[in-house]
């Protein structure tokens, strides 16, 4: 490699090559910016506003842009940004990712290509890891774009929408991942264009990208909600179509058919033939006594006739044992070709609730997910993405499959001199522990602040009841309050601070050798009894003309500047001991949280070390550390104490995580490939519905949907040979249902035509419509189009997603030998897909087909959203393509955030905290 090395330059630093004639041009606008007045500057957005829209390019004004962000920044934060802060700038502008080293000041790097995609008014989005982080930086960094002219926003959670929007139509916007991704599904949710609060994905700048792309890519994000209609429907339903008497036509009954006869006699009839179910007559009037109801046609009442039908089919046509059984109490689909149990797969549309009901077993999706999507689909939604970490490189091929993005390494402002020593391995966790402990101590003697950082709570909990015992005072961080947390960390570079953390805990905030002066000025303003609220304000960086609040802004300067004072002694203490030493108790599964660790030592040229301590009983040497491993083991023989470090060893542990991070990719790989199935089926529908909010002119789409309806309609009674049994009277019936007109003249002939019959009823039906929008008026109709578009998408998507997610959950239960499952769930999902569309187009002709009145015009949420959260790492089918069994080596294990909800679904997430769901755990 060396050698190789000196010869060849690396791709990244023949990129960081490539963009230095810009950071010189940069550089040498710098005397005359700096020349201007602050209205001068200001004023530039303007101009360079003006400058795009007369035709200029954002690459011809970066280098100017850029120039006039560093000289506000100077003027307005007094950050001057770094040659190689400006070379990072570029490189996110680029839309690439820019591997940046902690305390490199990725925050600062970040208002260049923001504040340069700005300037086309599209809005660019700033993601960062959590609430704190998103507010703290909008409000510090905002005080730049806000002095340029720029409007700034910020989204969290629990804000209203109307403060979203606000937001949202800022020229930059802060807010996490979370949040971001959720905002997009609720706005697909929305029943009005005015509800939405995102106005497009235009360019997102992703900090810690690795922790929100790869980290978080395999548990997506789910919105979860009840229908409207709950599991009482089905039962009532149930109940009421339990009591009818039926008509089963089979094909030979044919010729004795009556319908004046049946409508009096029966309440019903079943065509097994054309597996259709509907009332009669007498049954619709039953239907109106039994549920007091005027007319039981109205669009109102389309829920009760949905849930009523699907109960007709349940008991008319089918059968237990035969379509499906009833095991364990579940209803189970039975494959009517193989006689297979479908294990996931359940009747869509309502029919198996239905027969959940017939059976009396638990009616399932009480809960239902409303919308889902991952990480990498959402971002991937970007017109341009890029993002910025201190750890990328390990995945660069992730990165670039996945997202296209390219990693370039930006060199650090000042040489590294941080001492990265070989792993030290002993042959179990106490002797490991006991080691840590002393070279804890060693350091802590000196005056060496030392970080400890951990893979788990627990670890760090046992090594913190050690260090009790002998006496250490230390911290202990668990990743829970971000922001006392931050604060904390900022603190671990201090004389002699011991701090064990977790590796979550304080990311993003900087350790700095000597301490934090802001964190001191706090602690002195609480003792001088200001409130927690005030202190707060002083610290904000807001813009205020509240007295209390300047007077306390001033105070708390005041106190920072003197503390800055005191620690510059504190830190020549702390260089002299060493600087900060970084101990690592356990590898991670993946070598960029290693680095991560490391990263936090050595930062901006400062001195440091790091180290690892590995017991051969770790998890990760478990379960990949192989043969090297073992060899080590019979050597270190029988004095457990007796550690061995060795440069072989490293590399050995290097490679069991490489094999670890090469089967997450393809863990996080099938999670895509699930998702890629849902994602085209969810842009298609998305797609529609946005046409719908837009006001869009449905009429053209709704008049095609007649043919095919009426096609699938009539062609369920002709067999696939030529059939002179065909049951007129039901067809003519079901034609009545579907279309609402009768006196169809092909039905009179002696030999009947399939073709005719269609054309007359698509013919009949157009001429009905027109009837209709004469009769209701044109704009109402328009709008009623829209209402029931709405309503039949938004249901029929509802119960697909559904379907969806337990075919995924199904398809790893059934034996497929070497099928590939995501294959099969491709072409199964796609079926329903296809099934769904031709329902929606069913239901939307019947009801519109068939109304009476406009009625009230309104259209209605469909479903209530009950939570809204993060899927847990578990409760994600992962099916790898060769069936290996992947082993969680990592014990973190997130649990949902859930936002409101007091009752448990059955896809809900379990209380109990298993991460499964609540019907696969608890619940079953
Ligand atoms: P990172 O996220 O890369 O670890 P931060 O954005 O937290 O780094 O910045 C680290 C520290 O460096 C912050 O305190 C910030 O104020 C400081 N900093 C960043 N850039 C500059 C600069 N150009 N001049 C002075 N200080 C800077």
């Amino acid at each position: 490699m060396g050698i190789f090395n000196k010869i060849f330059k690396s791709y990244s630093e023949r990129e960081v090559q490539r963009v230095m004639p810009l950071v010189e041009k940069i550089n040498s606008l710098e005397e005359e910016i700096s020349k201007l007045s602050d209205i001068e500057l200001s004023n530039k957005t303007k101009e360079f506003k003006d400058r795009l829209q007369n035709g200029e390019t954002l690459d011809d004004i970066l280098t100017e842009a850029f120039a006039v962000m560093r000289e506000a920044s100077k003027r307005v934060l007094g950050m001057r940004h770094f040659d190689v802060q400006l070379i990072g700038g570029i490189i996110l502008h680029q839309g690439r990712i820019a591997e940046m080293k902690t305390g490199e000041g990725k925050t600062l790097v970040a208002t260049l290509p923001a504040y340069l995609n700005a300037l086309s008014g599209n809005g660019v989005h700033v993601v960062t890891v959590n609430d704190y982080l998103a507010t703290r930086d909008s409000e510090w960094m905002g005080k730049v774009y806000k002095f340029l002219g720029l409007t700034v926003g910020l989204v969290i959670s629990g804000m209203k929408p109307e403060e979203k929007q606000k937001a949202y139509s800022a020229d930059i916007t802060y807010g996490t991942n979370n949040e971001f991704g959720f905002d997009y599904l609720r706005d697909n949710m929305v029943i009005y264009k005015n509800q939405a609060v995102q106005r497009g994905l235009n360019f997102a700048i992703v900090d810690e990208i690795d922790s929100i792309l790869i980290d978080e890519a395999r548990t997506p994000l789910i919105i979860s909600g009840k229908a409207a209609a709950s599991s009482e429907m089905y039962t009532k339903a149930d109940d009421f179509v339990k009591k009818l008497t039926p008509k089963i036509i089979v094909e030979e009954d044919v010729k004795d058919i009556d319908q004046a006869e049946d409508n009096e006699k029966y309440d019903y009839i079943v065509d097994l033939k054309a597996k259709s179910a509907s009332l009669t007559a007498k049954g619709i009037d039953k239907a109106e006594k039994t549920f007091n109801l005027e007319n039981l046609d109205d669009l109102d009442n389309s829920d009760l006739v949905h849930h009523i039908n699907q109960a007709l089919r349940a008991h008319g046509i089918m059968k237990k044992d035969i379509d499906y059984i009833v095991k364990g109490g579940e209803v189970l689909i039975v494959d009517e070709f193989t006689g297979r149990i479908m294990y996931g797969r359940r009747y869509n549309n309502g029919l198996h609730q239905a027969i959940e009901a017939k059976e009396r077993v638990r009616i399932a999706d009480e809960s239902k997910t409303l919308a889902t999507i991952t990480f990498q689909n959402y971002f991937r939604m970007y017109s341009k993405l890029s993002g910025m970490t201190g750890t990328a490189m390990t995945e660069e091929a992730e990165f670039q499959e996945i997202y296209k993005l390219d990693v370039i390494t930006i060199p650090t402002n000042k040489p590294m001199i941080r001492e990265d020593s070989n792993d030290v391995i002993y042959k179990n966790e106490k002797a490991k522990f006991n080691a840590i402990v002393e070279e804890i101590k060693k350091s802590h003697e000196k005056g060496q602040p030392v970080l400890v950082g951990t893979i788990s709570i627990e670890n760090s909990e046992k090594i913190s009841s050690i260090l009790k015992k002998e006496g250490i005072p230390h911290q202990v961080l668990n990743a829970k309050f971000h922001e006392r947390e931050a604060a904390i960390i900022a603190q671990a570079g201090k004389y002699g601070a011991v701090t064990i953390s977790t590796n979550m805990a304080g990311r993003g905030t900087d350790i700095i050798l000597g301490g934090n002066s802001e964190y001191l000025a706090r602690q002195e303003m609480k003792k001088k009894a200001y409130s927690d609220e005030l202190i707060e304000q002083a610290n904000a960086y807001n813009e205020t003309d509240d007295q209390e609040v300047l007077e306390a802004r001033n105070i708390f300067r005041d106190l920072e500047k003197k503390f800055d004072e005191e620690i510059k002694e504190e830190k020549e203490k702390v260089i002299k001991a060493g600087g900060l030493k970084i101990i690592g108790t356990e590898r991670h599964e993946s070598r960029r949280i290693d680095n991560q660790l490391r990263g936090r030592s050595g930062r901006q040229g400062d001195v440091g070390e790091s180290k690892f301590f590995i017991g051969l009983d770790d998890n990760l040497m478990k379960i990949f550390g192989g043969d090297v491993i073992t060899n080590i083991y019979d050597k270190i023989g029988a004095d457990e104490d007796m550690p061995i470090e060795a440069k072989m060893l490293s590399s050995a542990v290097e490679n069991a995580q490489k094999r670890v991070e090469g089967r997450n990719f393809s863990i996080r790989k099938n999670v895509l490939q699930y998702d890629d199935v849902m994602n085209t089926q969810r842009e298609i529908i998305y797609g529609q519905r946005r046409d719908v909010l837009d006001g869009k002119n449905l009429k053209e789409s709704i008049l095609k949907m007649i043919e095919p309806v009426a096609t699938e309609v009539v062609s369920s009674f002709f067999g696939t040979e030529e059939n002179e049994n065909i049951n007129k009277e039901s067809l003519a019936q079901e034609i009545k249902n579907n279309f609402g007109i009768s006196d169809i003249e092909a039905l009179k002939e002696e030999k009947l035509n399939q073709v005719d019959i269609i054309n007359e009823v698509v013919e009949k039906s157009k001429q009905k419509y027109e009837e209709k929008e004469q009769e209701l008026g044109e704009q109402e109709i328009r709008e009623l189009e829209r209402v029931v578009m709405l309503k039949v998408v938004d249901q029929k998507w509802m119960d697909h997603i559904d379907a969806m997610d337990d075919l995924k959950e199904g398809i790893g239960l059934r034996a497929y030998g070497q099928k590939d499952p995501v294959a099969q769930y491709r072409i199964e999902g796609f079926d329903m897909f296809d099934a769904m569309v031709a329902e929606i187009q069913k239901d939307v002709v019947k009801i519109l087909l068939n109304i009476q009145k406009a009625g009230e015009l309104k259209r209605e949420q469909t479903a209530k959203i009950t939570s809204v959260a993060q899927a847990t790492l578990d409760s994600i089918n992962v099916v790898t393509e060769n069936k290996e069994q992947v082993p969680q080596t990592s014990d973190v294990k997130r649990t949902p955030v859930v936002n409101q909800g007091p009752k448990v679904g059955r896809n809900d997430p379990c209380p109990c905290g298993s991460g499964k769901k609540y019907k696969n755990c608890c619940g079953k």
